[in-house]
């Protein structure tokens, strides 16, 4: 596609001509992207209704409102983050002065997925504009509603040489991965990470990878059930279940699994109503293929609430299976979808060798009151980021970084982690000309060395 070329061409130019340089320039980018998004809320409503039955407050909360906020605080905040930033110099180095010089890669490339269009395709975005970089953006072909409102969108504030949409399925990231980006971000499935990293191999560019994985609730008998019932079904519910760091599985002491399982059902009805299928809060699975490998990863034996769906309308009751082992099918995938699989355990510190038998998860739940039991979850099982008594909140802070590590993801984003994930960190030591110190000239006289080693011990 010849139109792919010209485009990375155009940006090329548009980047190496200094375009993106001026800081102020970025902020009133980010301000135009701010007020197109706020302007678009109808046109946004309406295709994350079509393609994923999202009602609005969600939509709201959970795509829109996360980009306004997001815009605001990088905003506030770049005038800061962009200035060369000093460290220490070593006696070695004396009379030079060390400082960081944060660069844009150049021209980047953002591959999304379909469950949060919005959300996953502008907010790499706005990270990369604001580190100086221009980019192409690639939306999931699974959401075709919003990625048409995407591409209105960034072509309402940008040029085609600054930001450009290119939308299109697996064979349009073949044909934009023959050529030389400076920085890819990704976010979807690990299958696919693996095989974009093996082709952008041949340039050597660097990556962010945000994948998903099966994340964990552990719940003991300290927690307050009532409250872990209630951000769990909150976690899990949103967007169908079709979220990232949905919580995936709970793993609960014997002794208080019946009463958590009761909660989860008084919580369902308490926040769905119990007709849920025919609830226009409650979100659809995207598509057929994704509704019918949901299916089939019920077994109705350990149902023990929900389980009904409308093939019409492609939605699945929240549905919870008990006595789950390891080795069943809802175990053998990240499962993506509004199945809650429990499994029990006597003791809560033997749930570690049940999530060693998985990837390293992208999130992961502890529900205790017990700092022994907390401490133990959080420092000894490697995962993506977590919460301690919720679920989800971990992502909706501008503070923290946001990725997964192994088989969930390397790199992270959000707030000031977005800049400097589209930054290079240009390392200068500027030295003085009024003096020069001639220890590190040849020839090394015995008077050089004995000084090089003072210094350098
Ligand atoms: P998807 O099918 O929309 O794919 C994501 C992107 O990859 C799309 O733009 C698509 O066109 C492209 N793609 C798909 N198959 C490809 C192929 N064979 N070759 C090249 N490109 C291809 O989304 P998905 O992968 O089903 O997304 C769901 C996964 O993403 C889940 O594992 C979920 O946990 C993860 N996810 C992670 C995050 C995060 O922030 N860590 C966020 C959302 C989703």
């Amino acid at each position: 596609m010849n139109n792919i070329l010209d485009v990375i061409n155009k940006q090329r130019n548009y980047f190496q001509n200094g375009n993106t340089f001026n800081v102020k320039n970025r902020i009133e980018f980010l301000d135009k992207l701010y007020n197109v998004i706020r302007n678009n809320t109808t046109l946004i409503y309406n295709a994350l209704q079509l393609d994923l039955g999202k009602n609005e407050d969600e939509a709201y909360t959970c795509e829109i409102g996360l980009l306004l906020n997001e815009i605001s605080y990088i905003k506030n905040n770049l005038l800061n983050w962009t200035k060369p930033k000093k460290v220490k110099t070593p006696l070695s180095s004396w009379p030079s002065k060390g400082y960081i010089q944060y660069s844009p890669y150049g021209v980047v490339l953002i591959i999304a997925p379909w469950n949060y269009p919005f959300l996953l395709s502008l907010q790499p975005l706005i990270g990369a504009i604001a580190a100086g970089n221009c980019a192409v953006v690639k939306p999931s072909e699974l959401s075709p509603n919003c990625s048409e409102v995407i591409s209105k969108i960034i072509n309402e504030v940008f040029s085609e040489e600054y930001v450009s949409v290119i939308i299109g399925d697996k064979s349009v990231v073949d044909e934009l991965l023959k050529y030389k980006f400076d920085y890819l971000f990704y976010t979807g499935n690990s299958i696919v990470a693996s095989s974009i990293m093996q082709k952008i191999s041949k340039y050597l560019t660097p990556v962010t990878l945000e994948l998903g994985g099966k994340s964990p609730c552990i719940i003991d008998s300290s927690a307050d059930l009532r409250l872990a019932a209630r951000r769990i079904i909150f976690g899990k519910l949103l967007n169908a279940g079709q979220t990232c760091v949905a919580p995936d599985y709970i793993i609960v002491t014997k002794d208080v699994k019946q009463k958590l399982i009761n909660y989860l059902i008084l919580e369902i009805n308490s926040q769905y109503g119990d007709n849920i299928l025919f609830n226009n809060n409650f979100g659809k699975i995207i598509n057929q293929r994704h509704f019918d490998r949901l299916l089939n990863l019920i077994d109705t034996q350990k149902v023990v609430y929900g389980g009904k769906f409308s093939a019409e309308f492609l939605k699945i009751e929240p549905t919870i299976m008990d006595n789950v082992a390891e080795n069943d099918k809802v175990m053998q995938e990240e499962i993506f979808g509004p199945i809650l699989p429990i499994l029990t355990v006597e003791n809560i510190y033997d749930a570690k060798k049940i999530i060693a038998k998985f990837p390293e998860p992208l999130a992961l739940y502890v529900f205790s009151n017990t700092k022994d039991v907390i401490n133990y979850f959080i420092n000894t099982i490697s995962f993506g980021g977590g919460c301690i008594n919720d679920t989800i909140m971990h992502l909706a802070s501008d503070y923290l970084p946001f990725g997964g590590v192994g088989k969930s993801g390397m790199g992270n984003y959000h707030g000031k982690h977005s800049f400097y994930t589209f930054s290079h960190e240009k390392s200068i030591s500027k030295s003085k000309t009024f003096l020069d110190i001639p220890i590190r000239y040849q020839p090394y006289s015995t008077l050089k060395r004995w000084m090089i080693r003072l210094f350098l011990k």
